[in-house]
């Protein structure tokens, strides 16, 4: 997009190739300033995490909760992960910053069993910087004895994306994870280019079945077809299936005929805070 923009101001003239030139500087600056917002944010204890409920079909009841990070801004408000997360990775700042979200997530985990609510699993999303460095296990380790959790207990999410561009660090770092107990997921399964052999090496629990798919149930035909596709395909490979972004009744009733195991969205709950989200277990749990 920068160099067609380019090309054009080029061709257009020495006056329009500063105009181009002067907005590619602005975007610049704009991403300096969220850099250097973020870094005062991580020392200012400004980042939250929200818990969105997942259900398990069989039972009903919530098997896992999602850690959702949001950043209290101070004039802004609560931002979404959409709005800084993509900074936050090409500036390395995601590194200190999932760090943060490791340990709050895990002491979060800790509170809910102090609680009484066992038996309910914590899920994290993991970016790529996260997953190429291997002081990733070293830190959950360190986490997990920490606050004496049950390995099992906590779920990492990779995006497809990441896995399948790096498959070689990715069935490392997931068998170093694996070994320790810790489960894995392969989240917004489906967006992205999956190599099926590669698929089979990664030491996964869960596909993660992005919720573009799960909209078209019942308005396209073809995304019907990759979502039983991609039941279908968990299932023969011994994973567990989630269906993200479940909306409507119509959504539910169409997965759970198809034998969809556990289920994300706004029909059952929005991203929660923490004491929230304990309640809502509670209830849906008794
Ligand atoms: P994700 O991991 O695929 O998380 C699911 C996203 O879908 C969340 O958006 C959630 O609020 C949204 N969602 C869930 N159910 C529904 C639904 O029924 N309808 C609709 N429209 N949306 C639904 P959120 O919280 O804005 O997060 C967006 C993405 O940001 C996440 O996608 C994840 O890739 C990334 N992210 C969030 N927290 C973290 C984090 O701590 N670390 C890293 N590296 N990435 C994060
Ligand atoms: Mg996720
Ligand atoms: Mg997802
Ligand atoms: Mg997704």
């Amino acid at each position: 997009n920068a160099d067609a923009a380019m090309y054009h101001a080029k061709s257009a003239g020495r006056n329009n190739f500063q105009f181009f030139d002067a907005k590619m500087n602005e975007a610049a600056v704009e991403r300096l300033g969220i850099e250097h917002a973020l870094r005062l944010a991580l020392g200012r204890d400004e980042f939250r995490l929200h818990f969105q409920p997942i259900i398990n079909l069989r039972t009903g009841k919530v098997s896992c909760v999602e850690a959702l990070i949001r950043w209290q801004h101070p004039e802004r408000g609560l931002l979404a992960p959409g709005m800084f997360i993509g900074v936050a990775e090409e500036t390395g700042l995601i590194q200190p910053i999932g760090d943060w979200v490791i340990w709050a997530a895990c002491r979060q985990l800790a509170a809910f069993r102090e609680a009484g609510l066992t038996g309910v699993k914590m899920a994290i999303n993991i970016s790529a910087i996260q997953m190429r460095n291997s002081d990733l296990s070293v830190l959950a380790r360190g986490v997990i004895e920490a606050y004496s959790l049950p390995p099992g207990d906590l779920v990492f999410e990779i995006t497809e994306s990441v896995a399948m561009e790096h498959p070689d660090e990715t069935v490392r770092v997931l068998d170093l994870l694996r070994d320790m107990g810790v489960s894995l997921a392969l989240d917004d399964f489906g967006t992205g280019y999956s190599s099926l052999s590669y698929l089979r090496m990664f030491a996964l629990d869960k596909l993660k079945l992005d919720r573009s798919f799960v909209e078209e149930i019942g308005q396209d035909v073809d995304g019907q077809v990759i979502c039983d596709a991609t039941i279908g395909l968990a299932h023969n490979l011994g994973l567990t299936l989630v269906a993200e972004g479940v909306e409507t009744e119509a959504q539910l009733d169409y997965l759970r005929a198809r034998g969809c195991d556990l289920v994300q969205g706004y029909l059952f709950s929005k991203p929660l805070p923490a004491e929230q989200v304990m309640d809502f277990i509670r209830q849906r749990n008794a």
